[in-house]
């Protein structure tokens, strides 16, 4: 145990490496635990989307429209707009741009779902000892379970300060070169606080084997594929199956010692040009987190029906892919029209 600790705790010995999972041809779906369901009753829209866990961005963009996020599992057919498409591949692009500057990023071929988990576990292990020595790491995965709830996400940039202070930023890029206003920056604000919750309660040791392996219905005991087992070898990892893979990792944060985030930054850059549009600070209470979070669980979880925009940002459905199709939308406009004031024969 210590051993490995010893061993993944020397920076700068290796070369800086971020493990991307590609599916390969030979898919091993065997034997996952089926969940039994009952036709008609308790279908919440995780069981009903067959979702085991939720991304971070998923929850955050429910900030802007609830039904929006529903829509894409109930009518996945109505297609992206090409220019939403555009600015999302723009996006990426400037991301991988930044990330290449700090370390390569290596494909590696999966053949399960627990082989594609590992391989954010072997990015998480590799970053671990950077953090420890001071350094900066960027694309940093952090998962677990939060009110009930198996979230997923990928940090952007992890840095210490100049004071010491380590400081979570994720990067915005924006078509308009100007900073958001403030229903674009609700979802944002709601994503580094939440990425703060799972990445002080992974270096505090609260992730348990059992979240991962019941809340992500993995296998322990699927032995890992040649690709995975390569790179655990290139970190010294003396592994075979998942189970000890995830062992590892629990172990290692375990004994990790490293400090909770504690600033919160927001970075905003012109994805035309890709200049700095400029930063803003996120302030963060963990009750508050933790209460807007429980809210927007509650529909996935079925315990409230999706909802739509607020009359007063009636404004946000002009863009919106679903408006044609939209309840919310549509009872608006009735809403609008019995609420106008009638024509009468002397207008
Ligand atoms: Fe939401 Fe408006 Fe789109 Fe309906 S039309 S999904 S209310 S943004």
């Amino acid at each position: 145990g210590s051993n490995v600790t010893e061993k993944l705790s020397t920076p700068g010995k290796r070369a800086r490496v971020r493990l991307a999972a590609v599916w390969g041809t030979k898919q091993n779906h065997a034997s996952y635990p089926r969940k039994r369901s009952k036709p008609g009753l308790g279908h919440n829209p995780m069981e009903r989307f067959r979702r085991n866990h939720l991304a971070v961005t998923q929850v955050c963009r429910q900030t802007w429209c609830e039904l929006q996020v529903a829509y894409e599992y109930e009518i996945p057919h109505v297609l992206t707009s090409p220019e939403t498409r555009a600015k999302m591949e723009a996006g990426v692009d400037i991301h991988l741009n930044r990330e290449l500057e700090l370390q390569e990023v290596v494909s590696v071929p999966v053949r399960s779902r627990e082989d594609q988990q590992a391989v954010s576990f072997l990015n998480l292990l590799s970053m671990i000892p950077d953090l420890q020595a001071g350094l900066l790491v960027r694309e940093l995965p952090v998962f677990g379970l939060l009110e009930g709830v198996f979230l997923t996400g990928v940090v952007d940039e992890l840095r210490y300060d100049e004071k010491g202070e380590l400081v979570l930023t994720d990067l915005k890029t924006r078509a308009a070169n100007s900073l958001p206003d403030p229903a674009q920056a609700k979802g944002s604000s709601l994503q580094v606080r939440l990425y703060k919750l799972l990445f002080d309660s992974l270096v505090r040791g609260d992730l348990k084997r059992d979240h991962v392996i019941t809340h992500l219905r993995l296998l322990p005991e699927r032995a890992l594929g040649k690709g995975v087992l390569e790179q655990a070898e290139r970190l010294d990892l003396q592994v075979s199956t998942f189970g000890d893979l995830l062992d590892l990792l629990l172990l290692n944060l375990s004994y990790c010692e490293l400090p909770p985030v504690d600033r919160l930054r927001l970075e905003y850059c012109h994805q035309g040009s890709g200049a700095a549009i400029g930063t803003q600070d996120v302030p963060f209470a963990e009750p508050q987190t933790r209460e807007e979070l429980r809210h927007y669980l509650s529909y996935w979880t079925g315990r409230r029906e999706p909802r739509g925009v607020d009359i007063e940002e009636a404004w946000k459905c002009r863009d919106c892919q679903y408006k044609q199709h939209c309840e919310w939308k549509l009872g608006e406009a009735e809403y609008l029209e019995a609420t106008a004031p009638k024509k009468t024969a002397t207008d």
